[in-house]
């Protein structure tokens, strides 16, 4: 007897029936006759990988949207950092990780890779809404409420690691913030730590020119030359942004097998640049797409994401050929997986059931349809997601959160709406 059963999905043209038992797809293939505890039908809906969110900080969805027409300095500087060494703390990081998780889920996104403090808060809200993601407490030179020195940062990275590594649902990584906040001392004791734990390690590179100019001017190289001298790139390490890569640290990319968690909405929103990823691509760097945070999005739809992605590539190159149809998609949904060794984001038997069934039918925005993928990655809306599977496990359906009180998310962050609200007049 299968745990859930999806009849009639439309898998690239085939009409086939989806078997799915202890959180992996144990059988796919047409009238399968077996019962299962839950039953979903799948006629004239899409059935889809969920997606993978590579790059956020879930919790500052409770900063959502604050600051605008700032540069990314003015913005980091003199508007987020400042209220975040007001208001961050265990709670805040609970309840505004809890918000981005609900949507997340609504959005059918199964996994995402974040990196921010008090993870522990983030772990806990990911194990009981039964998602996985990679998670890593930021480290930084400066102090702020959480450590002081780089040293205690990194303590306080080693013991979520270590907390956290039998976790089934949790990847713990190390998150050095960036280049700019974080000097070759960290970097080399970042390196020797994940080595040590045998972790991935998750950072912001190349998100602006004023920052890659700051890592010319100091190191006299290009930041993924000065990251490679020390030796911290690997098939283990995902950089996110990466907007300004010349063709030297494109091959360097390629080389030392990194990801790169391309973040286009953001990028656009705090002017910061178009990451030539089809580029990338070409060159076989792996590639895989997050939203980044809310507060610099506004929101964690990785629809919105993959679209904008697709036709930023378009544009940029000025070549409607560029970044097919297939390729774009996975770079939403099976690449995220793939960084972190997951066998997941692909319909295929024997991987995870990390699925999404998307109802197009009830909106005329969506008619007529010839194309799935093209509604898929053009114009469907995300309200048309009707079901999020993780690992078999129905997480929502029709508009229902099975595992998480939405009625308490929105109160909590009604409070911390007033509570920041005050603090911005
Ligand atoms: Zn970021």
């Amino acid at each position: 007897m299968f745990d859930i059963l999806i009849k009639n999905a439309n898998i690239d043209g085939k009409i086939v029936d989806i078997g799915i038992k202890d959180g992996i797809i144990k059988s796919l293939k047409p009238n399968i006759d077996e019962s299962s505890k839950e039953t979903i039908d799948a006629k004239d809906k899409i059935v889809m990988p969920s997606f993978c969110n590579m790059h956020t900080h879930a919790a500052m969805s409770l900063l959502k949207g604050i600051g605008q027409d700032l540069t990314l300095m003015d913005w980091l500087q003199k508007v987020i950092w400042p209220l975040e060494g007001r208001f961050v703390s265990k709670e805040f990081v609970k309840d505004g990780t809890t918000l981005a998780v609900a949507k997340m889920i609504k959005g059918g996104t199964t996994f995402f890779l974040d990196m921010y403090f008090f993870e522990e808060e983030v772990a806990n809200v990911v194990e009981e809404a039964g998602i996985r993601a990679g998670i890593g407490f930021g480290i930084l030179d400066f102090p702020t409420k959480v450590a002081s020195t780089p040293k205690e940062y990194l303590e306080r990275a080693k013991y979520f690691v270590e907390t956290f590594k039998p976790s089934d649902y949790v990847i713990p990584v190390l998150c050095p913030h960036s280049v700019y906040t974080c000097s070759k001392d960290t970097l080399y004791s970042v390196l020797e730590l994940s080595q040590k734990l045998d972790t991935y390690i998750h950072m912001h590179i190349s998100e602006t020119r004023k920052e890659v100019d700051g890592v010319i001017e100091k190191y006299s190289k290009y930041p993924l030359e000065y990251l490679d001298e020390i030796g911290i790139l690997s098939d283990k390490f995902i950089g996110a942004h990466g907007v300004h890569l010349n063709d030297d640290e494109i091959n360097i990319a390629s080389q030392r097998k990194i990801t790169i968690a391309h973040c286009p909405d953001s990028n656009l929103k705090l002017g910061s640049g178009i990451a030539p990823i089809w580029k990338y691509v070409k060159h076989g760097v792996r590639v895989a797409l997050g939203t980044d945070g809310e507060a610099s999005n506004d929101n964690l739809s990785m629809l919105e994401e993959v679209s904008i992605m697709t036709k930023l590539q378009k544009g940029y190159f000025e070549d409607s050929t560029a970044m097919p149809i297939n390729i774009a998609l996975d770079i939403a949904t099976k690449n995220g997986f793939e960084a972190f060794n997951i066998k997941a984001g692909v319909l295929k038997e024997g991987y995870d059931a990390d699925i999404i069934v998307i109802n197009p039918n009830n909106d005329i925005a969506n008619i007529p349809i010839y194309n799935e993928k093209a509604l898929i990655l053009y114009s469907l809306n995300e309200s048309a997601i009707e079901t999020t599977i993780a690992r078999g496990k129905i997480l929502y359906h029709k508009g229902e959160f099975k595992t998480i009180d939405i009625e308490k998310v929105k109160f909590n962050v009604k409070s911390w709406q007033e509570k920041i609200k005050n603090a911005l007049t």
